[in-house]
């Protein structure tokens, strides 16, 4: 069987897949306050296009999968599509990246889905005032129920805390400390100027290392063996049931080890959160293209991944990295 491999000899069996570009929440970092232009629903690939997509990659030795957007759950019958991607056997791992804000009531459905494993839930704040400005909807109780009620349920949870200077940064060992007790994986990610154009203020830059210095203030940490091609460098710390993660996310010191590649709600595929995109999947399918054609395609494309993300960004035809992490899929 051909398999997915770059130029580089990296494998990549992840792919991530946004569902949608619309979102509940305006999160301050991704959009700004009126929100982003949202694509015609017709742009939009359609489930029965995502799934097939999915299936030819994981034709292609993809195995994993992580499906994110905008915000999942916007998406009508977002659950049926979970349920669809269930019977694709070569699929092992369905993760979800979710605010959390309109999920309480279908824990108990994900949790009968045996691939659903690992869900990602973005919190950015315990306290309600500053989660409440961040997100500039009031929906702090709720996301923090859905914390509650994941951390209980069977799937692994992971919280992403974007780390914004001047907002949440005194808030970094409230976080820690919640892994004293709670078995999740608190991973911190430094903000990247994916803001939609967004007006962002940065007192100063929170990057790994000062974000790791500060847990260090507080707490004595050990690095833990992660997987190769772990996005976060992990931490656990003395009689904590959780761990702590960073994810360089700006400083992209994780590229060497990347096996991923992602594809946008309107079926841009791209090798790199910092490219550009670098083909419409949507036209091509809509235009008749066959399983071998898209298979042909994908394991053309990955040939083209660029080493890592500095190279992608300088590669760019359309601008500086500025769309919205809701366009792209985060
Ligand atoms: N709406 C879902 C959510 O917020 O979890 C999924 C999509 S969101 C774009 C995926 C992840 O990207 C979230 O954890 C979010 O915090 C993160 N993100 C969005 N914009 C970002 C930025 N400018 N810098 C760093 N992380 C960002
Ligand atoms: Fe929506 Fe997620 Fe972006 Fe927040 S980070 S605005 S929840 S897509």
């Amino acid at each position: 069987m051909s398999t997915l491999v770059d130029s580089f000899g990296r494998q990549i069996n992840y792919v991530r897949l946004a569902v949608t570009d619309r979102c509940n929440l305006r999160c301050q970092y991704c959009m700004p306050a009126h929100g982003i232009d949202i694509v015609p629903k017709q742009e939009l690939l359609t489930f029965k296009e995502m799934y097939r997509v999915i299936r030819v990659l994981t034709e292609l030795g993809v195995h994993k999968i992580r499906l994110t957007g905008g915000e999942p759950f916007v998406r009508k019958d977002f659950i049926g599509f979970l349920e669809m991607l269930s019977y694709n056997d070569l699929l092992e791992d369905i993760n979800i990246t979710t605010n959390g804000a309109l999920i309480s009531n279908h824990i108990d459905t994900l949790e009968k889905l045996k691939k659903v494993k690992n869900i990602n839930l973005s919190i950015d704040s315990l306290q309600a005032e500053t989660f409440n400005k961040i997100t500039r909807r009031n929906v702090f109780d709720e996301v923090f129920k859905t914390m509650e009620l994941l951390e209980k349920s069977s799937m692994n949870l992971k919280l992403n805390v974007v780390v914004q200077s001047g907002i949440n940064t005194n808030e970094i060992n409230d976080f820690v400390a919640l892994t004293k007790d709670k078995n999740i994986a608190v991973r911190f990610i430094e903000e990247m100027p994916f803001n939609g154009k967004g007006q962002r203020e940065m007192q100063e830059s929170w990057n790994y290392n000062k974000i790791l210095n500060e847990i260090k203030s507080e707490f004595d940490v050990a690095e833990i063996q992660s997987e190769k091609s772990s996005t976060s460098r992990n931490f656990s710390i003395e009689n904590h049931k959780g761990t702590v993660g960073i994810i360089p996310a700006f400083t992209r010191t994780i590229c060497g080890d990347c096996n991923r590649i992602r594809i946008t709600s309107t079926g841009t595929f791209k090798n790199c959160l910092f490219d550009d995109g670098v083909f419409n999947l949507r036209d091509f399918i809509r235009n008749g293209a066959s399983n071998d054609d898209l298979k042909e395609l994908f394991l053309s494309l990955v040939k083209k991944k660029p080493e890592n993300g500095f190279i992608a960004e300088a590669n760019r035809t359309k601008g500086d990295v500025s769309e919205s992490m809701s366009t792209i899929g985060g």
